[in-house]
């Protein structure tokens, strides 16, 4: 914990230089390049590779791509003992964030990585480059006393984390296997138990064009679209009444949630518009496989656009362009859970927490397909995908101490290599 302390200044500057990277979907390629040269610079032996599109499609994990899928590589920094005696570990974290939105809603620059009392500001500071940061420093700190971990341990940045989860999956099919997993999420210091699984689609609606003058005999595809949104609440409904079957969620006040996410279409303020497009994203209960929820969206569609006068012979198009993920649940009574229970416990002299969350976490390809204990817990945040995102500074630093000690303890150490 003094080690972690001792670094603590510099982990700082490292997570605002993470945050510095305008990283956004398809433009994570200059922060894998310096996530690369650092672990070099340490001494990893570090594998940088792409994203094989044929393997992801073919597997139940996969989701599909779209224009907008990134190709920046994967990159994963290996370190091996000189004895294999402890058990070995996967640290991941994604580097790819979601858009600032209008710069002009922010206190804080999006991308300066400010602080102010206990909190860094900044698009990704808390989801997760302060979890990327704390993989390596959490090394950093054993290596500091002259310790490693004697086992294998992997530290894996990948992409694509907020839009696909393929990048994650990317690293299991490039043969990546460990005991055990951590991902230093932002969780408020506690683990998740149970995660939901997210699909993304989007729905095209046409319209037939004429002067507005004409209107009533023309159909305005951006009405219609709010018909079929309309639709998509029902469903939203149905599955969220359906929670009772779902051992972690029932206590959830409304788990599924379905954003619409974005909308687009018509073309000119006096034409009916003849397009709209909307692009929506829903949870599905761990259990659920994403290929039976996206037949349920696309029945749910074509059963109502038959029934709709307009629908019936211009029916919506439902393209799967995103997420095709499913969720997990983290068993109970792992020997990796009670090892981190009890590294929390000594960093925060307060026992650690878990609870279930309701968006998408890379934990899922681990638990799912791994079937190995995968552990996302991390530092306090606020505002994670809105404006002035931040992370706790204070909670950062126990959290990066729990790490060391978890993986002190869960790999064992050996004297550092000269
Ligand atoms: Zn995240």
């Amino acid at each position: 914990m003094d080690s972690v302390e001792q670094g603590f200044a510099d982990q700082i500057a490292y997570t605002r230089k993470l945050v510095s990277f305008h990283s956004v979907r398809g433009a994570e390629h200059a922060i894998q390049d310096f996530t690369f040269r650092e672990l070099v610079r340490r001494g990893y032996v570090v594998d940088r590779f792409a994203m094989d599109r044929a393997a992801i499609e073919n597997h139940p994990g996969g989701s599909p791509w779209s224009d907008q899928h990134s190709n920046a590589p994967i990159v994963v920094g290996i370190h091996h003992p000189r004895q294999e005696t402890g058990r070995s570990l996967i640290l991941q974290s994604h580097l790819d964030v979601v858009p600032t939105g209008p710069e002009t809603m922010w206190q804080h620059k999006p991308y300066g990585g400010e602080i102010e009392g206990d909190w860094m500001y900044g698009r990704g500071a808390a989801d997760m480059k302060a979890g990327a940061a704390a993989n390596i420093f959490a090394l950093d700190a054993l290596r500091r006393i002259g310790l490693q971990p004697a086992a294998t341990v992997y530290v894996q940045s990948v992409v694509e984390e907020e839009s696909t989860g393929n990048g994650a999956l990317m690293t299991h099919l490039r043969g990546y296997k460990a005991d055990a997993v951590l991902i230093p999420e932002p969780e408020d210091n506690k683990l998740v138990r149970a995660n939901t699984g997210v699909i993304w689609f989007q729905v095209e609606v046409r319209g037939l064009p004429v002067h507005v003058r004409e209107m009533g005999e023309g159909a305005n595809a951006i009405d219609a679209a709010y018909r079929v949104i309309d639709e998509l609440r029902k469903l939203e409904a149905e599955w969220n009444d359906r929670k009772s079957a779902y051992e972690h969620f029932q206590e959830e006040l409304h788990p599924i949630n379905l954003n619409i996410g974005k909308i687009e279409g018509g073309d000119w303020a006096s034409s009916v518009p003849c397009w709209c497009r909307i692009d929506c994203r829903i949870a599905i209960f761990p259990g659920v496989s994403a290929a039976d929820a996206a037949r349920e969206i696309r029945e749910r569609i074509d059963n109502f656009a038959k029934q709709d006068s307009y629908f019936a012979n211009n029916p919506p198009g439902v393209v799967f362009n995103g997420f095709h993920t499913e969720g997990y649940v983290l068993r109970p009574g792992s020997e990796a859970e009670a090892v981190l229970a009890k590294a929390h416990e000594v960093a925060f002299d307060a026992p650690l927490e878990n609870f279930v969350t309701a968006g998408y976490l890379d934990a899922r390809v681990y638990a799912l397909y791994d079937q190995i204990p995968a552990l996302c817990y991390g530092p306090v945040s606020r505002n994670i995908h809105g404006f002035d995102e931040c992370v706790s500074l204070s909670s950062l630093q126990r959290v990066t101490a729990a790490m060391a000690l978890f993986i002190a303890e869960w790999c064992g150490t050996e004297p550092l290599d000269a």
